[in-house]
């Protein structure tokens, strides 16, 4: 052969290997993206994958962030169809916020199906719940061929669990260490607890890399009901945690109840009922305080600002409670077991708690979904709104309600009906296009949008912040812009402090 005819020949050769192996290329870095779906509706941009492989039982043990990771990689790589691992952020010191999903479809979210949570450990020296939700994972994920209900929840519901949310925090604190604050707060101080926008008072406190985090995912999706895992006491409380009056809130123990009291104060018994002694609301120690079912409204107890469940509620639509789940906010490892004895029924029964009340889609009349809808049960006047797939969600115990709609560019609407507590009632709502006027927006005289504090003003998002509604009889006391100036809010902030100082039970 000439040596042209030889020159010819590697020269196509060549280019078909060059060819071959940029396919190669481009198909290897697509398998290892995560589910194309996935990163459009949630933008988990922190996806996990250094998964390890096999899964070692979870020892009754403390879990410190490098064992932690390990174990929650170890898991996801042993149940790959059950769950999956994201991070939404990093801690002050660079640490990763770790979120299982699991789920029997854990990389895709199933249009109508709802999303729960669990947070632990935000307090960094509350060490109880960290452990308990591994073994949560763990025990789910095991469980799910053989155990009915698992199936079901996992069939049904997306879960998200969180196992520290100050992963910093616990690094500092010390094992058998019952009270005071090592390694409550995160690596620059905050408490994260105190860190979040506040219904009723402005907070000034500065925004930390947690809460931030926190923010921006609870925003991205639409949580139906959540619990954040606490300790120094063993109580199931819920919202609101902060009142209007905080100086005399301090010494009367005034609950400050919200609208959904009823739904609030049967998801609190569903935890303390079901955990094997909470629900005796014995005092933990001579003299601190006893609660009546092991269940307590969060002001009555003692008031704070800027608490995570406040905030989830009023400004997600999220049912959250705060679970107080050891007298001893760090006992010793080997009681764990004990503990995981005594809140795994309740941990599980809770999460099913999702699957009550009213649930659909909003629509128009062409059938196309209707994003960001703001929506609120008559007579409840914290809102909620529709998902970009027109899904809503909204707990409420069996009886009759009535459903109000409201969205721009189409006419209002208002639904009846009734909710039975063996299954959700479904209800599909369709809205009719509103004819152009002039004025595009006629005032609605029960539509009044709730004040919010200008911190909370994110708009990096896929969704607009979420308004809530307050009007009628039942009017709560505005947020923040009726109350921080002047001699109510110096008082309300000295009194912050004072409960700061001393109000750390959990
Ligand atoms: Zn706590």
């Amino acid at each position: 052969m000439k040596p042209a005819m030889w020159y010819l020949m590697m020269l196509v050769v060549g280019f078909f290997y060059v060819y071959l192996t940029a396919i190669q290329y481009i198909r290897g870095q697509e398998i290892h993206q995560p589910p194309s779906n996935y990163l459009l509706q949630y933008d988990p941009q922190y996806f996990d994958h250094n998964l390890v492989n096999p899964a070692p039982s979870l020892s009754f043990g403390y879990h410190n962030y490098s064992a932690m990771t390990d174990f929650l990689r170890a898991m996801s790589a042993t149940h790959p169809n059950l769950t999956a691992l994201y991070s939404i952020g990093k801690s002050v010191q660079g640490r990763d916020l770790w979120v299982m999903v699991v789920s029997s479809s854990p990389y895709q979210h199933i249009v109508g199906q709802p999303n729960v949570k669990y947070v632990a450990n935000m307090h960094g020296n509350e060490a109880v719940g960290r452990e308990m939700l591994l073994h949560l994972i763990e025990y789910l994920a095991k469980n799910y061929e053989t155990d009915e209900y698992v199936r079901w929840l996992l069939d049904n519901t997306r879960l998200h669990i969180m196992p520290s949310m100050n992963p910093d925090g616990f690094e500092v604190a010390k094992e058998g260490t019952c009270q005071g604050g090592q390694g409550r707060y995160n690596s620059r101080g905050f408490d994260l607890n105190r860190n979040f926008p506040d219904y009723f008072k402005q907070n000034n406190k500065r925004n930390q890399p947690e809460t931030e985090a926190v923010k921006q995912w609870v925003s991205k999706i639409q949580f139906v009901l959540s619990a954040n895992l606490h300790g120094g006491a063993l109580v199931a409380s819920y919202p609101f945690d902060n009142s209007p009056n905080t100086i005399f809130q301090q010494f009367t123990s005034t609950p400050s109840l919200t609208p959904d009291e009823d739904v609030f104060n049967h998801l609190a018994g569903v935890y303390s009922f079901s955990h094997a002694t909470m629900h005796l609301g014995l005092p933990c120690k001579p003299g601190a305080p006893t609660f009546t079912n092991g269940t307590t409204n969060g002001a009555a107890w003692y008031p704070l600002t800027g608490g995570m469940q406040d905030y989830n509620y009023v400004w997600h639509g999220c049912m959250d409670i705060t679970i107080e789940m050891s007298c001893c906010k760090y006992p010793m490892a080997s009681e764990l077991q004990k503990f995981w004895q005594d809140n795994r029924q309740a941990l599980v029964q809770y999460m099913g708690e999702v699957h009550r009340g009213v649930r659909g889609f909003v629509k128009d009349e062409q059938d196309r979904q209707v994003e960001g809808a703001s929506m609120k049960i008559r007579g409840r006047d914290v809102g909620f709104q529709t998902t970009k797939y027109g899904e809503y969600w909204r707990i409420l115990l069996p009886g009759r309600y009535t459903i109000e709609v409201y969205a721009a560019g189409h006419d209002p609407a208002v639904e009846d009906f009734t909710v039975v507590e063996t299954n959700p009632t479904l209800l599909n709502i369709t809205l009719r296009r509103t004819p152009p006027e002039p004025e595009v927006l006629p005032s609605q005289p029960e539509r009044q949008e709730l004040p919010l504090p200008q911190p909370i003003a994110v708009d990096r998002h896929d969704r607009p912040p979420r308004p809530s509604y307050i009007g009628g009889p039942n009017q709560l006391q505005g947020a923040g812009q009726k109350n921080q100036g002047g001699i109510m809010g110096f008082f309300s902030s000295v009194s912050d402090q004072i409960s700061n100082v001393f109000k750390i039970f959990g």
